[in-house]
C-alpha cells in the first residue's frame, strides 16, 4: 500500500490501527529511512487506488515479518 501525499492529512489513525506497525509519519522516520517518503509518493502515482476495505490480503502475514523488502518494490 502506498499513501497519497496530496490527499493525506496526517491523522494519524492509519499508524494507529496497523496490525504491524508498517506506517510511519515521514516526521518520524528515521534518516536510513527517509528513502520511504520518495518510494511512497512515487508509488502512490502508480499503483491502483484501494477504496474499498476486503481485510488483509491472502499473503499478509507471510509479509508482516519478512526484512528488506524494499527491492520489491522497484
Ligand atoms: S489515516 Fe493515514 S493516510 Fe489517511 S489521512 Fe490519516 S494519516 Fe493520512
Amino acid at each position: 500500500m502506498a499513501i497519497d501525499p496530496e490527499v493525506c492529512i496526517n491523522c494519524s489513525i492509519c499508524e494507529m490501527i496497523c496490525p504491524v506497525a508498517a506506517i510511519k509519519s515521514e516526521y518520524d522516520l528515521k534518516d536510513s529511512e527517509q528513502q520511504f517518503t520518495e518510494i511512497n509518493r512515487r508509488l502512490a502515482n502508480t499503483w491502483p487506488a484501494v477504496n474499498v476495505g476486503d481485510g488483509p490480503l491472502p499473503e499478509a502475514d507471510a509479509w508482516s515479518s519478512r526484512r528488506n523488502k524494499v527491492e520489491f518494490l522497484e
